[in-house]
């Protein structure tokens, strides 16, 4: 399976005019990527730099924390002094920053590393492998352990523990426990799996020590678009770095894969795996069983160096693949994550036992909780300092197990494989034939570039009573990521835990469902029967030549600083095509991803415009394109038998159907004009993860907009500079009030307060068009006073509780705001408030939930009766203008491909004469 994955051939050395020798490795497989590896001209006398002697401090001291630059700046210097690490460039950031990982391990591992790098990736990939060549494979091959300075960026010790894993390391290569360790295990060391994130805190914390907003919050996210969101976008690869992680992941298949958190259930100090309940279904269990056994190594190894008030499954979950550091697993990688406890970035924090919760309060050991914390000081030196003995324990068990660690890599992988040639699903068929077949393609190319093999027919067969037919895309589940596939794609059934017997649900630590095909509109079919000879035979793999990511990374080296990469941050370059949302390092630079392309655009029928069915999400970045290139957009409402269509006037339109691949018909008809809106979407200084991937959605489909900040609300006229207002989906309080008075700089205090919900309520009576989304909701009806009601306002958890889970909903689709929508979209609901219309005379529902039986389509539903024939999504007249709810995440962390329209349509289509009302 996956041979293009698994064999690089050798290296090509090249000189470098810089003074440093250095080796570009170019491995020219059909996977086409090549890292460059910036090796160092060490001998062996030199001295390895304390941190402290290219710092300027101690890694952990009081009130110090070292910026990305400063971190990079201390690699580099080992780097030079040490034959022990080599730099490796694994890409750049979405700031466009240049990002490293160091490579640790004995010279004589640096100089084979290519050797080691194939047993890794052949034990990875065992088709072919019998329990004896493997056993033969992991005898002679070392750990690849991957370790991380973490993806949070206000969690600082993370990152900064790095400098001293790397610095102990380093400095200790002749005392026989590190050359031990050296010798069996390749460490690859990430400074920071979110570099960007790392020096905008490091400026803010540095601005602000010693003066009163020493702890105040970060007034903007830690990463361009999604803020914390970052380590929840594994599977569906819409940040850059995610992108860049994950391919890394493939180039190496580690067997280990550590991500460092803070902060731990208070009191204790730190958190380790076994994980809480509930742990994902699909998870394999020996692969489960070596992350339990890790939790426990680095716990007894705390517990060795007097580090006490570490604890296990409390608290953190396992059910999401969505994280980071837990989707791994999938692939036979043993991933988690921990948690050390946290105060605010390097400030230390004095703790009592009154402090604690009662139930802790009494310091009684329990099974997992083996030595209670007492309280006293807690610093960032403390938080880096149990890190770091966390790390070691991993190093030393990858060290002490290599050749089993190895080994279990295989049997993982070859259990897979051979379970799903004996059961279903054996595969999953998606037809061509799909409302939008780019949101299927969208699909299909995560799915490849996360490591799973996409085959499509030769010729017409049929599963079950049904025939499919050439080009049907096929997800087969009988290789060593086959659970990566069923995990995606299958329903997901959130267990019915309680709090306590008739107690409230426990509730899902992230989301409870996630079904792909659900969330991205797109038909695909289960296969339960097994898979003939036949079959097999007519399947095709997918793939292409692909240019290398770094020929098409040309960003280069950008000063630190908000201004700095804020000027320059739209200026990545763009290598994504246009079936793909993501940008930069998009998924032509994998071969299997770029292999999966949408039916080529069609145009159909005469006339000078193009009718677009709005179900397609690219009809809109053709809508855009069109107002950018000067042309015009209509719209053609739903009538009797013929649904809604955008109407586009653009110069090069057989270019545009082309290049977005556009199923579309020319026609001479007319329809209402509509004319480019002004759009304002709310930047609150309570950094907002939703205003965050709202930004990162209307970029890629390229409409424009601006932020709008506290002070233009409360400068009132917004009806001059703005036709529709986009809320993010946040607490009223947190919308209207933001951060507290005294507790950040004073321009970023408050939020729209109430000269800007005035403002807001002034805008729509004179025209504007408002939509809320999600839980601001609550806060439009009660400001505006809307007739609206949401009827799960005081609902007890007891009663209704739902949260991150599928819903079906039906549609208005005569509704022009409801344009291309089926008649039963599914939503995402999340914690989502549920509508009622108060006056029967005003509004109209959009979309609603059955009148009886489940919505549910994935996910955890309790109380569905509080649901029936309520309204999920509304639009109101209020004064000359309309305002929307929608009480679900139309755009939800960039995956709710079959939503998108909804939020679209909001934007852009012209409301009847008198909006909301019949
Ligand atoms: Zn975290």
């Amino acid at each position: 399976m996956l041979p293009n994955l698994r064999r690089p051939l050798r290296a090509v050395l090249s000189a470098s005019e810089t003074r440093r020798p250095a080796v570009t490795w170019r491995w020219l497989t059909a996977f086409a990527f090549c890292v460059l590896l910036v090796q160092s001209a060490s001998s062996l006398d030199a001295q390895v730099p304390t941190p402290a002697s290219v710092l300027g401090h101690a890694v952990g001291a009081d009130f110090e924390m070292a910026s990305w630059d400063e971190m990079l700046g201390f690699f580099r210097a080992l780097d030079e002094a040490s034959e022990y690490m080599e730099l490796l460039q694994v890409g750049h950031t979405s700031y466009g920053r240049p990002w490293y990982a160091a490579v640790i391990s004995t010279p004589e591992n640096l100089s084979t590393l290519e050797d080691i790098r194939d047993v890794s990736l052949r034990l990875a990939h065992p088709e072919g492998l019998d329990d004896e060549a493997a056993r033969t494979l992991a005898a002679g091959g070392k750990a690849v352990v991957h370790i991380d300075g973490g993806m949070h960026s206000t969690e600082i010790a993370n990152a900064q523990h790095t400098m001293q894993l790397a610095y102990d390391l380093l400095s200790t290569v002749d005392e026989p426990w590190t050359r031990d360790v050296l010798e069996n295990v390749v460490l690859m060391l990430w400074p920071s799996l979110n570099p960007d994130g790392v020096q905008l805190v490091s400026e803010w914390y540095g601005d602000n020590v010693g003066t009163p907003f020493e702890v105040a919050p970060m007034p903007w996210l830690y990463q361009k678009y999604i803020g914390h969101d970052n380590n929840r976008d594994a599977y569906m690869l819409n940040a850059v770095e995610t992108r860049v992680i994950v391919r890394t992941w493939r180039e190496w298949e580690p067997q280990i894969i550590h991500t460092h958190h803070q902060s731990s259930p208070f009191p204790t100090r730190i958190w380790l795996p076994p994980f809480a309940e509930p742990v994902s279904s699909r998870a394999p269990a020996l692969v489960s069983r070596t992350i339990n056994s890790l939790g426990m190594a680095m716990a007894q190894a705390l517990e060795e160096h007097g580090q006490v008030g570490a604890t296990h499954m409390d608290f953190f979950d396992a059910w999401y693949p969505g994280y980071s550091d837990y989707m791994p697993i999938f692939q036979n990688i043993a991933a988690y994550w921990t948690e050390t406890a946290l105060y605010r970035y390097a400030t230390p924090r004095f703790y009592t036992v009154a402090d604690f919760p009662d139930y802790r309060a009494g310091l009684r050991p329990e099974a997992l909780y083996a030595s209670p914390w007492q309280g006293g000081w807690w610093r960032v030196g403390d938080a880096v300092a149990y890190m770091v003995t966390a790390s070691k324990a991993v190093l030393d068990y990858a060290a002490k197990y290599r050749a089993q660690i190895l080994f279990n890599r295989y049997r993982s992988g070859a259990d897979q494989a051979s379970y799903f040639r004996e059961n279903p699903p054996y595969a999953y068929l998606v037809p061509r034939d799909q409302g939008d077949p780019v949101a299927a393609v969208e699909l299909l190319r995560r799915l490849a570039f996360l490591g799973i093999p996409i085959h499509s027919l030769d010729r017409a067969l049929t599963f079950g009573d049904r025939t499919y037919p050439e080009g049907t895309w096929v997800i087969r589940t009988d290789h060593e990521f086959g659970e990566t596939a069923r995990v995606l794609l299958e329903v997901q059934e959130y267990p019915d835990l309680r709090e306590f017997p008739d107690g409230p649900p426990s509730q899902p630590y992230d989301v409870a469902g996630w079904t792909l095909s659900a969330l991205m509109d797109v038909a695909v079919v289960e296969v339960r029967e097994p898979l003939s000879n036949e079959a097999r035979a007519a399947m095709s793999p997918l793939s292409a030549n692909v240019p290398s990511w770094q020929d098409l990374s040309g960003v280069q080296d950008v000063a630190g600083g908000v201004s700095a990469i804020d000027a320059r941050g739209d200026n990545a370059p763009v290598d994504a095509s246009p079936f793909d949302t993501p940008r930069d390092m998009g998924f032509d630079t994998h071969p299997v991803a770029a292999g999966v392309v949408p039916p080529p655009g069609r145009l159909q029928g005469s006339g000078s415009r193009l009718a677009l069915d709005p179900d397609q999400n690219n009809a809109f970045r053709a809508v855009n394109r069109a107002w950018r290139t000067g042309g015009s957009v209509a719209f053609r409402p739903a009538t009797e038998g013929a649904p809604a269509r955008y109407l586009v006037d653009v110069s090069g339109r057989d270019r545009l159907v082309s290049d977005l691949a556009l199923q579309a018909e020319a026609t001479s008809e007319s329809g209402d004009p509509v004319m480019r809106p002004r759009v304002g979407l709310y930047r609150p200084w309570a950094a907002s993860m939703d205003e965050g991937w709202t930004r990162w959605v209307l970029e890629r489909f390229e409409f424009e907009f601006q932020s709008v900040r506290d002070t233009d609300f409360q400068a009132g006229r917004l009806g001059d500079r703005y036709d529709v207002l986009i809320l993010p989906s946040e607490r009223p309080a947190s919308l209207r009030d933001g951060h507290d008075r005294g507790t950040v700089p004073d321009r970023y205090a408050g939020g729209m307060g109430a000269a800007g919900l005035r403002a807001l309520d002034e805008f729509v009576r004179q025209g504007g068009r408002l939509i809320a989304l999600n839980a601001s909701s609550d806060l439009v009806i009660d400001a505006l006073g809307l007739p609206v009601e949401n009827v799960l306002a005081d609902a007890h958890r007891t009663e209704f509780f739902s949260t991150g889970s599928l819903m079906e909903v039906g549609v208005d689709t005569a509704h022009p705001l409801m344009a291309g929508e089926r008649d039963n979209a599914v939503v995402f609901f999340d914690r989502s408030p549920a509508f009622e219309l108060t006056d029967e005379e005003v509004g109209v529902v959009l979309a609603s939930y059955p009148e009886a039986g489940s919505p549910l389509v994935s996910g955890y539903l309790l109380g569905e009766e509080r649901l029936h024939g309520r309204a999920a999504a509304v639009v109101v007249p209020h004064g000359e203008g309309a305002v929307i709810l929608f009480g679900f995440r139309p755009q939800w962390r960039g995956q709710t491909f079959g939503t998108f329209g909804m939020l679209f349509n909001a934007l852009v289509a012209p409301l009847p004469a008198e909006p909301g009302s019949r």
